[in-house]
């Protein structure tokens, strides 16, 4: 379709070399929003270019295409979208418009939401022209308001209250796609802490990192070298408040590859002092500054935990429950927690560690990997019994009479099924309770559907929307 000048050369490429825009930035365009004024420019609709997409991909499906890791990152897709977009316009910098530099590092939730969905200033909308876009940064929970505007993100239709998804056509994407009503408007803006406009500086200059044509990508062994470097230093200083030393653990047990967040990035820089360049451009002097004074005033940045927060606060409730009384009754798996609850490994760890791997460690002196997959077995044949005879955890039941009937289904001993029995019934009276936390915690009319199922005959119902 169109020819460039490459050393001398021409080149042709599939679909007009559009330029992203504001490359090297804080305020770089997204892919997501670049795929999307690609698709209008050559008249096509976003959906249209899945079938391209699909071809590079070998995926058979095509909202897989687009939608699983959507085209910035993180994710497993993503980075086959953007190869795929940067040959069919010949530009490598599409890239800049995503986390690709970070890949390495980050967690499929690294950017703490749900990037399916669309969130933007209503502000920028409502002064929108043809050279207008939508920034990468838009789409990471710790930015909490339009660096232009410095009001609110929103991420719901003012209207009807949906959310909307984010792989739609370049000119209905300003509207609500369920109501049809604008989402531009005049800007809100909420009070906030100023560790939170310190945390969005730190992402911006991320942001600026991915944005710059060229840079490579971070290996994750920089990452691991800053954190190793840190233990080191805290290692050596005998006088810790606990706090930063429990601080620094956290940091070290949470630096796996591919399981980082960019929460946890900034929260490191905040232990230093330093900026999340530094931090992996660098490491090693990053970690080696001697910061004994800025430490003694040293406090964990507590971000808004956003949509999870009260899933979190009933998982909290749930794991101190289970293991406030845990000699003597068995604990089930961590996959079948958070089955139930409906909770990202990742992300749950991330946000609770203490509480993750206190609950991993007593599940894990439960005895060796054979004999917990016998009672694993039995508890999940257990909880279906018990579900059957009640939907209510609370009524009473006959414990033998189930015990005897989990020692057929299981194949185990009766001593097993009776204690498995035991530490189901409680286990399903431990949800229900954390149940109740989410529904107090879930007021307010974007839940109104989740509240109308408080009462007390709803235990059938499933846990969360
Ligand atoms: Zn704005
Ligand atoms: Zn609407």
């Amino acid at each position: 379709m169109t020819t460039r000048a490459e050393h001398g050369q021409f080149r042709w490429s599939v679909l007009p070399p559009l330029p992203l825009k504001g490359e090297g930035s804080a305020l770089v365009e997204s892919v997501e929003h670049y795929v999307a004024r690609l698709a209008w420019t050559v008249g096509v609709t976003v959906r249209s270019l899945c079938p391209v997409t699909y071809s590079a991909l070998g995926n058979s499906r095509r909202y897989q295409a687009l939608g699983a890791s959507g085209f910035c990152g993180p994710g497993r897709q993503f980075k086959q979208l953007v190869a795929h977009i940067e040959r069919l316009t010949g530009s490598e910098h599409v890239r800049c418009g995503s986390f690709w530099v970070v890949d390495e590092l980050l967690a499929v939730t690294g950017v703490g939401r749900d990037t399916k969905h669309q969130r933007w200033c209503p502000a920028c909308f409502r002064d929108w022209d043809e050279d207008s876009w939508e920034p990468l940064i838009w789409m990471v929970e710790i930015q909490q308001t339009c660096p232009v505007h410095a009001c609110d993100l929103e991420s719901h239709c003012r209207g009807c209250g949906y959310a909307q998804p984010t792989c739609r056509d370049y000119r209905t994407r300003r509207q609500c796609y369920r109501c049809g009503a604008a989402l531009a408007g005049s800007g809100r803006a909420s009070t906030r802490s100023t560790h939170l406009a310190w945390a969005e500086q730190r992402l911006a200059e991320l942001v600026e990192l991915c944005a710059t044509p060229g840079q490579e990508q971070i290996p994750f062994e920089r990452y691991d070298a800053f954190v190793r470097g840190l233990v080191e230093i805290s290692q050596g200083e005998p006088n810790l408040p606990a706090t930063l030393r429990a601080a620094v653990a956290r940091m070290r047990s949470n630096a796996v590859r591919g399981r980082v967040t960019l929460r946890t990035l900034v929260n490191l820089c905040a232990l230093q002092g330093i900026s999340i360049p530094q931090m992996l451009l660098d490491p090693q002097a990053a970690a080696s500054r001697p910061l004994i004074d800025l430490w003694g005033g040293y406090k964990a940045l507590e971000f808004p935990n956003g949509r999870h927060s009260s899933k979190i606060q009933a998982y909290r409730q749930y794991i101190s429950d289970m293991l406030k009384k845990c000699e003597g009754r068995y604990l089930p798996p961590m996959a079948v927690v958070l089955r139930k609850m409906k909770l990202n490994r990742d992300l749950t760890r991330e946000l609770c560690v203490e509480c993750y791997e206190a609950y991993e460690a007593a599940y894990q002196r439960q005895g060796a990997y054979g004999s917990r997959v016998h009672f694993n077995r039995a508890f999940g044949h257990a909880m279906r019994t018990l579900e059957l005879e009640n939907g209510n955890p609370f009524a009473p039941y006959d414990a033998r009479k189930v015990a005897r009937r989990v020692a057929a289904l299981a194949k185990v001993t009766s001593e097993t099924a009776k204690s498995v029995t035991r530490s189901a019934a409680f286990s399903r009276r431990a949800l229900e309770r954390a149940r109740v936390v989410l529904l107090q915690d879930t007021k307010g009319p974007k839940n109104s559907d989740l509240s109308k199922g408080s009462s007390v005959n709803t235990f059938s119902q499933p846990w969360y929307k």
